[in-house]
């Protein structure tokens, strides 16, 4: 993911200021310089960056700090919060309520990934119990019908559309009737794109949502274009009620930072971000938690939500207890491999537990990342219950390490690495004790 490499330089920007010995003035611009650098590469507004370098100078006055602040973490909570300001959008105008019918219509160009995204939606909400529908009325792309009918289909999600009919408001019309009938809880209309923004794209969507009677307008788009983005979200904020925004691709561009904080400009709220071209690669966007990724903090929430999704309900008590313990053995880690083996698109879920960098898993290096944990799986098959529940970093000597290596027909230097990889954890883990974890899926209400 690129936006890795966005969060890679800030959070090794921080880093180097956190090594220093002393943080005075020249340290802490050198730091904000290598921050801005990274977020103009990004393609985020001058003005943005410029404004943002300024407010933390202004918040953190170092000769105001009396000796024994921590000035450190002063700095850090300074960048995190700015960050946060930044790439605030706002709340959506709407938010579908599960069991009671919703219409959400989809706009936006073509080419933005709409059609993908419809699906994606109606995916997300169906794996949390929702009953969703997918209405095609893009009658202008020869082949959208059949993309919304083939993915709706792998997803089992019914689909209504029509290779006659081009009167897309008709379409629009009759498929949301029909769903309301059944009872569908969130029928979701995806509607026509066209090269650019102009008259006859605006004047249909329009007419599709006065036939629809939409609760909310979704406007999807590509986060290539930068800060370009904050055009684009505009034109559409003024000719439709755009009430929430998905940005996709972010996998992909390195200006995905420039698009997200320009559209936050726009004060359109940014619910969900696209992050590959697969059904699930999806999240959620939620600002505090992303930025906290963006910084190699975790996202402690987006994992948990991925840990409902994927561990046993009757498990999942006892895992949440095992965390706020903050004692970490090796079987935990053990059984956090399991999951995260489960959990599908790696890269995904690794960025997002703490302490791990999506650096460190990169995408496309996802059945390398595999390979290594069940390398390390096969490695503690071979330890004792004994080595497996201490959290005693000594106990395992040379001895036994030898023993390890030989029972698992691994050479000690991986086994060596394995136990790197533990303490690493370990240290990380140790910062979630008495952690207020959500017991209950924190479920976004959209
Ligand atoms: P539409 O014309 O707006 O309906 O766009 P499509 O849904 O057909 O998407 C255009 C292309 O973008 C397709 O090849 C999709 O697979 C791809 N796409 C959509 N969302 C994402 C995303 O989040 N990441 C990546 N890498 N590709 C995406």
């Amino acid at each position: 993911m690129v936006l890795a490499q966005l969060g890679g330089s800030i959070s090794r920007a921080l880093q180097q200021m956190s090594n220093a010995t002393i943080i005075d003035e020249k340290v802490l611009n050198e730091c904000l310089n290598e921050i801005s650098r990274a977020l103009l590469q990004a393609d985020v507004q001058f003005k943005m960056v410029r404004d943002m370098q300024t407010n933390i100078k202004k918040i953190v006055n170092l000769d105001d700090l009396a000796a024994g602040h921590n000035k450190r973490k002063i700095i850090q909570q300074a960048i995190f919060n700015e960050l946060c300001k930044m790439l605030d959008p706002g709340k959506p105008s709407f938010t579908p309520k599960k069991g009671k019918t919703s219409i959400v219509m989809f706009v936006g160009l073509q080419g933005s990934g709409k059609t993908t995204t419809c699906t994606k939606y109606a995916y997300y909400h169906q794996k949390k119990g929702w009953k969703p529908a997918l209405v095609c009325a893009d009658t202008f792309r020869a082949g959208a019908f059949d993309q919304l009918k083939q993915n709706a289909t792998k997803a089992k999600i019914p689909f209504y559309g029509s290779y006659m009919e081009s009167d897309p408001v008709k379409i629009a019309a009759e498929g949301v009737e029909r769903f309301k009938k059944e009872n569908c809880d969130l029928i979701i209309v995806d509607t026509s794109g066209r090269h650019k923004q102009e008259a006859a794209l605006f004047e249909e969507m329009r007419q599709v949502s006065e036939a629809t009677k939409p609760d909310l307008v979704i406007f999807v788009m590509d986060s290539s274009i930068g800060q370009a983005a904050f055009d684009q979200a505009q034109a559409f904020k003024q000719s439709v009620a755009v009430g929430a925004v998905i940005v996709t691709k972010m996998d992909g561009h390195a200006k995905g930072g420039g698009a997200l904080s320009a559209v936050a400009a726009t004060k359109s709220p940014v619910i969900f971000i696209g992050t590959g071209e697969h059904m699930d690669e999806f999240e959620v966007f939620d600002v505090k938690p992303f930025v906290s990724r963006l910084l190699g903090m975790g996202d402690w929430s987006g994992f948990m939500d991925k840990i409902h999704e994927v561990v046993p309900m009757d498990q999942q008590p006892e895992l949440l207890q095992k965390l706020t313990e903050g004692n970490f053995t090796l079987r935990i880690m053990y059984e956090q491999f399991q999951n995260i083996l489960k959990m599908g698109p790696i890269g995904q879920v690794f960025s997002m537990i703490p302490g791990f960098s999506a650096e460190l898993m990169p995408k496309g290096r996802e059945k390398e990342s595999q390979a290594r944990i069940k390398r390390f799986m096969t490695i503690m098959d071979s330890m004792t219950n004994e080595e497996l529940d201490s959290s005693n970093p000594k106990l395992l000597n040379e001895s036994r390490i030898l023993r390890i290596a030989r029972g698992s027909g691994r050479p000690v230097r991986e086994v060596e690495e394995m136990l790197e990889e533990y303490k690493r954890l370990a240290k990380v883990w140790s910062k979630m004790k008495g952690l207020k974890i959500p017991k209950k899926d924190a479920e976004a209400n959209w």
